[in-house]
Parts: C-alpha cells; sequence; structure tokens
C-alpha cells in the first residue's frame, strides 16, 4: 500500500500527450487552447470614438471660449475616416467611428443642443482627449493575448474571434469508457428490485470528465469472470484509457486484479493509504492504455476522480495549472487510523476574504447524498490523528 504522494508521482508519470486538432471557433468553448493566440491588428485598431455626440478640435474651440460650433458633417460608425476642415467647427460622430483627422475631444449629445447646423456645449467641464479610446491602448499589433494551455470561457472566444482566429488549435480529447461492474446494478432509467441499486457512479464520473470535454461512453459488466475478461480486453482495444469503478476490493467477487493481470495490464499501484478510496488500482496495458480501477462506494470513486484521474487529464491536455486552494478548518477532526482523510467539507468566505472549510456530516463513503452538500474534500495528510480548528488544509474541489 502506497502513500497519496507516492500514488499521485506515480499516476504524473503516465501523462500522455494526445494531440492538438483544429476545431472551428464557435465549438471551442471549455477547450484547452494549444497554440498562443496574436492579435492581428492594434486593439482597437483604430482612435475609436466612444460616445455619441460630436468631435472637436478643442485648441481651436473649447481653449478660445467658442461653444457654438457649425457641424461639417457627419462620422458613423463603419465609415472610412472623415476630416475637420476649420478648427472651430466640429464634425457629429458616433459611437465606434473613427476619430476624425484633425479632432481631438468627443462630447456626448447630452452635454450638447443640436439647431440649425450648430452644436452649443451645454458645460463647461470638457477635458480635452476625452470620450476616445486610442488606437493600441489596450493590446498593440502581434501581441500575445491567449496562452497555450488556457481552458477556453466565453472571454477568450470573444477576443479571439475580434483577432480573426475562426478556427484554433486545441488539444485532442482523448477516447474514454467508464465501465460499472456488479451483479447489484442496474440502469438508472429501470425500478430497481429490493437487493438491487441504481448504477449512479459512472454518471458522476461521465460529468466530472465533462468539464475537460471528454465524452466518456459508459458500459456495464456483471461480477462473472469470463464477461469482464472478453469485455475489458474490447475495452483496452478501442478506448485511449478506462475507468472501472467497483471489483478491486476484498469481495468473494471483486475479480478486476485478476482479470487485469491476465490481459496483460501492469499494475502500478493497487491500495493507498487514504480513506475513502483505499482499494484504488491503477495499471497500464501492454499497449500503453491505462486503466484507473476505482472502488465502487461513490464517494471514494468520486474523490479519486477529482484527486487523481481530473489533474492526471488535465496534465495531459497540457491545462495551465492553477495555483493549490487552501482552506481554514472549522471543528476540530479526530481520526486515528494511519490513513490520508478526505473529509467532504462547505467551503466559505469569511468577511475577512478567508477561505472556511466546514466538515459536512456524513455517514461513510457510501453516503453521496452529502456530497451534496458539501463543495470539495479536505487533504488531511497522514501521520496525525487531530486535525484542529483554525489549520489550513489543501482543498480539491469539485463545486
Ligand atoms: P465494490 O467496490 O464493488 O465492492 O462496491 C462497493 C460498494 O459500492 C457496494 O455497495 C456497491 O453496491 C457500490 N457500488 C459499486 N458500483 C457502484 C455504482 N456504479 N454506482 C453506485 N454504487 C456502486
Ligand atoms: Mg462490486
Amino acid at each position: 500500500m502506497i502513500s497519496v504522494e507516492e500514488a499521485r508521482t506515480l499516476i504524473d508519470k503516465e501523462v500522455i500527450d494526445y494531440g492538438v486538432v483544429e476545431r472551428p471557433l464557435a465549438l471551442s468553448l471549455s477547450h484547452i487552447l494549444r497554440e498562443d493566440l496574436h492579435t492581428d491588428r492594434a486593439l482597437p485598431p483604430y482612435d475609436r470614438v466612444t460616445m455619441d455626440g460630436i468631435a472637436i478640435n478643442y485648441d481651436g474651440s473649447m481653449a478660445k471660449g467658442l461653444l457654438r460650433l457649425p457641424i461639417e458633417g457627419v462620422s458613423a460608425a463603419g465609415s472610412p475616416q472623415t476630416s475637420l476642415k476649420s478648427s472651430s467647427s466640429c464634425i457629429e460622430a458616433m459611437t465606434g467611428a473613427m476619430l476624425p483627422q484633425g479632432t481631438d475631444t468627443v462630447i456626448r449629445y447630452e452635454d450638447l443642443k443640436i439647431e440649425n447646423d450648430h452644436a452649443e456645449i451645454m458645460i463647461d467641464t470638457i477635458s480635452k482627449g476625452q470620450n476616445i479610446h486610442y488606437k493600441g491602448e489596450d493590446r498593440s499589433q502581434g501581441e500575445l493575448t491567449i496562452k497555450s494551455g488556457t481552458q477556453l470561457t466565453e472571454a477568450e472566444i470573444g477576443v479571439a474571434a475580434s483577432c480573426g482566429h475562426h478556427t484554433l488549435k486545441v488539444c485532442k480529447i482523448p477516447s474514454c469508457v467508464i465501465v460499472s461492474t456488479g451483479d447489484e446494478l442496474v440502469n438508472i432509467d429501470i425500478q430497481p428490485k429490493p437487493y438491487q441499486i441504481r448504477r449512479s457512479n459512472v454518471y458522476m464520473i461521465q460529468a466530472s470528465l465533462q468539464r475537460y470535454k471528454v465524452d466518456c461512453d459508459l458500459s456495464h459488466i456483471n461480477d462473472d469472470y469470463p464477461t469482464l475478461l472478453s469485455v475489458v480486453k474490447d475495452h483496452l482495444d478501442n478506448y485511449d484509457f478506462i475507468i472501472l469503478s467497483g471489483g478491486v476490493s476484498m469481495g468473494k467477487f471483486d475479480y478486476l486484479p485478476k482479470v487485469l493481470q491476465e490481459l496483460g495490464v501492469t499494475q502500478i499501484f493497487h491500495k493507498i493509504k487514504q480513506r475513502p478510496g483505499k482499494p484504488f488500482w491503477f495499471g497500464k496495458s501492454c499497449n500503453g492504455k491505462l486503466v484507473f480501477a476505482l472502488p465502487g462506494n461513490p464517494v471514494s470513486s468520486f474523490m479519486c476522480t477529482h484527486n487523481y484521474i481530473l489533474p492526471w487529464l488535465k496534465s495531459c491536455l497540457r491545462l495551465s495549472e492553477s495555483p493549490q486552494e487552501y482552506a481554514v478548518l472549522q471543528k476540530d477532526i479526530s481520526f486515528k487510523p494511519d490513513l490520508t482523510y478526505y473529509p467532504i467539507v462547505k467551503l466559505m468566505h469569511s468577511k475577512g476574504g478567508v477561505l472556511k472549510a466546514v466538515p459536512v456530516n456524513n455517514n461513510g463513503s457510501g453516503d453521496f447524498a452529502s456530497l451534496t452538500e458539501g463543495d470539495a474534500f479536505l487533504e488531511l495528510l497522514r501521520g496525525q490523528d487531530e486535525y484542529r480548528a483554525n489549520e489550513a488544509y489543501r482543498v480539491i474541489r469539485y463545486r
């Protein structure tokens, strides 16, 4: 049995680059960018009028006390740049228009009276240069705007669109199947018999991976040795990696470690000094396919997904690392076994901005209903029996 740190190191060694694909921008949300994106033009690309009103030459009008200016014309957004002929007159200019040549200040309609082709300035608090968004003020031409390794949100989609990136190089998504095992498990759309339960784990794991656009297929195998052997073999041939749920503990019908061994999948580890999730089995087939075999208890498989599989997946997808979060435990926890303990916690910020973790009442690793009350697991490393309120611990968030 190995420690959580050793398990992380062993999984880290199996990070695989599944490659890069080009996707249409509109279908790239939540995908992970695999190229640096640069601006093709300055942002903004020209001195942009930011208010509907008039553009003036400040020194030729306001500075001389001229407040009633003849209007020479109109500059609309989407029209070529106009030019002010006389520095003591003005041009009506709309938001988004290029600032007319010879002007340097924009006054909004709300501060004007427009009458008989003249604009009368009604306020005396105009500053030279106001209401203009200058060319290149935000980004210069060719500047890096979005780094490779960014998971694309709506913000990046907008910036990429504006720079003309209509397709993006993003991570190729590996294929995966999540397999539930167990004779007691039935599909979620049927009424279980008194001795049966619905196979909820696979949906929980599938949803967790969807955060990174990995769309896993689902499959089920009963606790039957020959069937396990043939179906798992099939999955190893057809998917980039596989996740199994259940059948890796000490039970009489927990056949998976033996099945995997018979299929030539090398065991990298079996069992981690942790609760929940102790029986976690991890290995690699001779054709390089990784197998994550999680214990069937729903909280165990959920914790192992968030603590091990998602970090591995993020590394495979070359996702930039986000800073590790810590939260201050709010209640003493006593935990005697020589295992790293992962209690479910509710997270909240104090008035002072400190992240606090309140343990959620829970009836063990079968009690997945309590996951809905929490936001994260807290990592209480083994080596002590008492974990005190006011101490800070690592957070593994699922919400
Ligand atoms: P196992 O790891 O196969 O010994 O299963 C441990 C416990 O988790 C048993 O009570 C199983 O019924 C339950 N379990 C296993 N797989 C699932 C699943 N896919 N969904 C919900 N519960 C499960
Ligand atoms: Mg089972």
